[in-house]
């Protein structure tokens, strides 16, 4: 079994977002030896998360500020699309759910815990992500699959291939760092079978099929929703179709939430949404 600590370059390793970290929000199994005790361990099932007041910055010096005043309220099992311009923030609040950053003012809670206060390891074991790049590791695509269960049969990876059209691949096919060798598509097929692979109580999912065509994208994206049913899901979606059915839909521009709400009542308020949709349907 090839570790991916092993194979992984030293200058990820010395980073924040080192390669132990990065690999383990994809990691199914506990790793006992990094459970820090004085933290609260997630029990099992959906989550919800609040964001109280948050503003986060990538600069110490807070010349730009990412994200402002971000409120949000999403309960347990809620299906929550965000949408906004590319550099609106949306990856950026997903990576604060995820503590790989963490605010400059303001609160992240997770049921109910400030996150600071919860064990990562068991908060990362329950998510499920799907993040926009460097979601691989040089290896095979076994040992890619296999970050989503150490026991998982080959027999039950062929089929997570077999569902997002990547039989053309074998297990023994080596990956190279990032997934530099397979396309845009393949490697977000790839990322969607180890998804689907793991499962869990949230599903953080960025962009997840915007390499996709439109009949790939519906027909990947029912298989998902099937499986994250009960699941809490925030999805980053870069089309304004097939959003009729969400809980919640948040409007970000800026980095801030201009407006949030079920299709129907974005629609009805003729707002920003509704601009950026009327927008969408030109280009049809
Ligand atoms: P979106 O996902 O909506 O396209 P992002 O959250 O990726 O937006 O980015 C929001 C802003 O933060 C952008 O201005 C982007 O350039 C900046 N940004 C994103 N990641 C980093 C980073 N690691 N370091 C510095 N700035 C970053
Ligand atoms: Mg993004």
């Amino acid at each position: 079994d090839v570790s991916p600590m092993a194979v992984f370059p030293a200058y990820l390793q010395e980073s924040k977002q080192s390669a132990t970290r990065l690999f383990s929000i994809f990691r199914k199994e506990e790793r006992p030896e990094e459970h820090v005790h004085a933290k609260q361990r997630l029990q099992d099932g959906p989550l919800s998360i609040e964001m109280d007041q948050v503003s986060f910055s990538f600069q110490q010096k807070h010349e730009t500020t990412t994200l402002s005043n971000i409120n949000l309220q999403i309960k347990a099992g809620e299906k929550i699309a965000i949408v906004g311009p590319s550099g609106s923030g949306k990856s950026t609040l997903l990576q604060l759910i995820l503590n790989l950053y963490q605010p400059n003012e303001g609160q992240v809670r997770i049921n109910g815990l400030p996150l600071h206060e919860v064990d990562e390891q068991s908060l990362w074991q329950q998510t499920n992500v799907m993040l926009q790049e460097n979601q691989f590791f040089f290896g095979t695509i076994r040992d890619n699959l296999k970050l989503a269960g150490d026991h998982l049969s080959d027999q039950s990876l062929i089929q997570a291939l077999e569902k997002v059209n990547l039989n053309h691949f074998t297990l023994d096919d080596a990956i190279f760092e990032k997934g530099d060798n397979l396309s845009g598509g393949e490697k977000q097929r790839l990322a969607i079978a180890r998804a689907m692979l793991k499962g869990g109580c949230l599903w953080l999912l960025d962009e997840p099929t915007s390499s996709l065509d439109a009949v790939m994208e519906h027909s990947i994206l029912s298989s998902l929703y099937e499986q994250a049913h009960e699941a809490t899901v925030l999805l980053v979606s870069h089309r304004l179709k097939g959003l009729e059915e969400m809980d919640q839909i948040i409007q970000m521009s800026e980095g801030t939430i201009v407006e949030s709400g079920t299709f129907a009542e974005l629609m009805s308020k003729k707002g920003y949404f509704y601009e950026m949709k009327q927008l969408e349907k030109e280009m049809l």
